[in-house]
């Protein structure tokens, strides 16, 4: 630890986003940097402490709390601080294979198990990451390193989001040839197409590719594997296969009115925003328009909210976000105590829109759809809604009931459904003959990867169901490190 005191001295500082008012007219990322000194300042708050959990990445309570991927944080706080960078990056690269996507959009579990947060602001360990990425682009540290040897073996990556990228890229350092498929026209699964610009500019994505490229990995888009290119012909050409399809499948909304036109699963409305944006800035018209709608999300996650943003950014009329959850508490509760994932409300980008924008937060809590209405030409005018308080059952299990006298409705002629996944597509999986859990994700038990099919690995959103970059990362390594285990009989992969 560079600075003792340093946690004593300075207060937490991270940079400001440009302000929803001006960043409403645009597609461009909306936080700024820190100064350098300033950026150096954060990294002095560390403590270093004696058991720190920030690294951790153990589940309590069934979240992560700490790291999923065990970022060396400590360490590479210390080294910003004394100004020293590179090595900085060099601790950093260790765990993470791209700290340019993570320090813009995981959620921190870190520093929600930061031990200064136990009664200080926690250490901006996000922003420090990110730093420290941005830095190294910006410096040209960030370089081609293909592998020195190559053992002659081919290893097919299915899906190129953050599980199957992390994987390619851990395999190709160990000098298998990696071949990744997509079936999209561009690489990065949801983040080149389920995470808007604004949150993660895809010209980042794009770069880390072309690294990835030059290194040797082959990319193969436009292909779906099981479609376009057989099973039987991927299995013959390659000594081992990785799936890392994600959970693409949407949870639908089973009320009356639903195949109303202007009725949309949010991934058909974000992944069209984003192929328009990149293709052609929109003149192809090839989008879900919200202009001048008044549109409705369901679903109060994450999904939602960038749902909300990108329909604030068309220019929508009005926009409401409805959760059938409660609304979460301010602070931590007594039975969520540090360093426990912090269950609290968080007003994030799309909702500091909306309020700027709105005048209140877009988000209505206790709530659920009972039916779409449209008009003579079916099209969705309006939805109907009613209250529900949660209740246990008979069985002490908490449900939504709901509150007789408590209808609304509500005009809507765009509305969207983000209501979360319920796992992979299957005819892959069926094709390989890979099982499925209870949950019907790709079987295979984590640490070791492998599926009932010898030679075929699963990794990412595809085994564990719908989650986080940061796990998905941590998926692809550990995939890696398994299949290379299978195809030499030995690893030297982290
Ligand atoms: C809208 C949205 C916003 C999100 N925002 C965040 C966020 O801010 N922070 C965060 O940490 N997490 C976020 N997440 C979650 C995160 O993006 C996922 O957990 C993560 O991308 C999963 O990575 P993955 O590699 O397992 O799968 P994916 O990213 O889903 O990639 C899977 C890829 O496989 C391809 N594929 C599937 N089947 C085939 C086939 N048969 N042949 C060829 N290709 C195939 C798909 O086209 C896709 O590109 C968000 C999710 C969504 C939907
Ligand atoms: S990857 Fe996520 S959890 Fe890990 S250090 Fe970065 S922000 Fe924290």
């Amino acid at each position: 630890m560079g600075k003792p005191t340093g946690f004593m001295e300075y207060k937490r500082q991270v940079p400001a986003d440009r302000s929803p008012e001006e960043r409403i007219k645009d597609w461009q990322e909306f936080h700024l940097h820190l100064s350098e000194d300033e950026q150096r300042t954060q990294g002095a708050r560390c403590m270093d402490c004696g058991i720190p959990f920030c690294h951790s990445g153990i589940l309590i309570a069934g979240m992560a709390s700490g790291c999923p991927i065990n970022n060396l944080i400590p360490e590479w706080n210390d080294l910003i601080y004394r100004g020293l960078w590179k090595e900085a990056l060099l601790r950093l690269l260790k765990t993470n294979n791209f700290p340019e996507f993570t320090g813009r959009v995981c959620p921190a579990p870190c520093e929600g198990s930061c031990t200064l947060g136990i009664n200080e602001p926690q250490v901006t360990i996000k922003v420090n990451e990110c730093a420290i990425i941005d830095k190294a682009y910006e410096e040209g540290w960030i370089v081609p390193n293909p592998p020195k040897k190559r053992t002659g073996k081919k290893v097919a990556v299915i899906g190129s989001g953050p599980s199957g990228l992390a994987c390619a890229d851990q395999l190709n350092k160990a000098g298998h040839n990696v071949t990744v498929f997509e079936r999209a026209d561009r690489p990065g699964g949801l983040l080149m197409y389920g995470i808007p610009n604004m949150k993660l500019d895809k010209s980042l994505v794009l770069k880390r590719i072309d690294l990835m490229k030059a290194e040797g990995i082959e990319f193969i888009v436009n292909t779906q594997i099981g479609k376009d290119y057989p099973v039987e012909r991927l299995k013959s050409e390659f000594d081992a296969i990785v799936l890392c399809g994600g959970a693409t499948k949407p949870r639908d909304l089973t009320v009356e009115g639903r195949n109303l036109k202007g009725v949309h699963f949010a991934m058909e409305f974000l992944h069209a925003n984003t192929k328009s944006l990149l293709d052609s800035n929109f003149q192809d018209e090839a989008y879900i328009s919200a202009k001048g709608k008044d549109v409705i999300v369901i679903g109060g996650g994450d999904t939602g909210t960038d749902c909300v943003a990108t329909s604030i950014r068309h220019g929508c009329n009005n926009v409401i976000q409805l959760e059938i959850m409660p609304k979460p508490a301010a602070e931590r509760t007594a039975d969520n105590p540090w360093p426990q994932w912090p269950k609290v409300l968080k007003v994030d980008y799309g909702q500091e829109e909306a309020i700027a924008i709105f005048g209140r937060d877009p988000r209505e809590y206790c709530i659920t759809a009972k039916k779409l209405v449209g008009d003579e030409n079916g099209n969705v005018k309006e939805i109907h809604t009613i209250k529900v308080e949660w209740k246990k059952d008979a069985n002490g299990r908490f449900g939504p009931v709901e509150i007789p006298g408590t209808e609304k409705v509500y005009p809507a002629q765009l509305v969207l459904l983000a209501m979360g996944f319920l796992g992979p597509e299957e005819t892959l999986l069926k094709q390989l003959g890979v099982e499925q859990d209870a949950r019907t994700n790709a079987k295979s038990e984590y640490g070791k990867f492998s599926t009932n099919v010898e030679g075929v690995f699963a990794a990412g959103d595809m085994r564990r169901g719908q989650s986080l970059v940061v796990w998905a990362i941590n998926e692809g390594r550990g995939a890696a490190r398994e299949c290379d285990r299978y195809l030499m009989g030995y690893t030297n992969l982290p």
